[in-house]
């Protein structure tokens, strides 16, 4: 049985945005049982959920009352990895910081101060595989007794192909990846107005046959284990710790968002005709 959980003591986190380049505070806050994760922006709460997600064009950004918080993912996926389920995150600022580009920064400082609540979580199980297919991608979810997250990619460069499983008990297997992005494609990501902050302190540029940052790659099939770190931050829009199995091929935050809508919309619609069954009377 898991049981809900919050964080022991207010923490914070200071840095700059990956796409906007402008510095950022987030403070998070424990939260009572029941609470569930939320964001909070100036006297809006913006709860962690699919139902409030605005963009997935290079980030995960949530909005609410034109208020917008961008690139939600990576903070999400280490509470996720966590199981942290109650906390307000109070943002000042834009965007959530990028910090070293990866979940390290976050995960080292909050697995000591979780607290487990009283309460048994909520889970969320996939009941029925539900798969989505988005121009050369593809995601499905499949029912598991066990969180498994496989992501497979295929890379125009030295990388080639390259696929990696997560599983309960290898955080640390992908807490440290690094968000990354391809010399050939920088300008293009600079004219929509995006990666303003981005550097080589956090992110790992790669070209064709060569690694820009001095100190190389963390693992050398390090964008793959990154995919499944964002793909842990996108699921838990579903509101509640995540188990079932999920593959993914060359996908990104659009297509993880439509497999987190229609399996939340999978689930209301298990519940409505639950509740909608007929009352037989003798
Ligand atoms: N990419 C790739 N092979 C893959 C997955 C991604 O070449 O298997 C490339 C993708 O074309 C893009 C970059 O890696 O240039 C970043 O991926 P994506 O745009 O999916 O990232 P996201 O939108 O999730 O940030
Ligand atoms: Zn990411």
């Amino acid at each position: 049985m898991v049981k809900e959980k919050t964080l022991k003591e207010e923490v914070s986190f200071e840095g700059v945005g990956i796409h906007t380049g402008e510095k950022s505070k987030v403070i998070l806050f424990p939260e009572e049982e029941g609470t569930g994760i939320r964001f909070f922006k100036e006297g809006v709460f913006i709860p962690a959920s699919y139902e409030f997600v605005v963009n997935t064009n290079h980030s995960t950004d949530l909005g609410r009352e034109g208020k917008v918080i961008k690139t939600v993912e990576h903070i999400l996926s280490v509470l996720h990895l966590l199981g942290v389920t109650n906390l307000t995150i109070e943002v000042k600022g834009e965007e959530i910081p990028i910090m070293d580009g990866s979940g390290w920064e976050f995960y080292k400082v909050l697995k000591n101060l979780t607290l487990e609540q009283d309460k048994e979580a909520e889970i969320f199980k996939v009941e029925e595989m539900v798969e989505v297919f988005k121009e050369n991608s593809y995601i499905r979810a499949m029912p598991s007794e066990e969180l498994e997250i496989t992501y497979e990619g295929e890379f125009n460069n030295f990388l080639g192909r390259r696929e990696f499983t997560f599983r309960r008990g290898r955080e640390e297997d992908i807490v440290l990846a690094r968000t990354f992005c391809f010399d050939w494609e920088i300008e293009f990501i600079k004219k929509a107005g995006l990666g303003k902050g981005g550097s080589l302190e956090n992110t790992l540029v790669m070209g064709k046959e060569k690694v820009y940052n001095p100190d190389g790659l963390r693992y050398e099939d390090e964008p793959v284990r990154h995919k499944v770190f964002d793909i842990l931050g996108d699921l838990y829009l579903l509101g509640k710790p995540f188990v079932g199995r999920v593959y993914s091929f060359r996908g990104g935050h659009s297509i993880n968002y439509e497999l987190v809508k229609r399996l939340a919309e999978f689930e209301k619609s298990q519940r409505i005709s639950v509740e909608k069954a007929p009352q037989y009377t003798t």
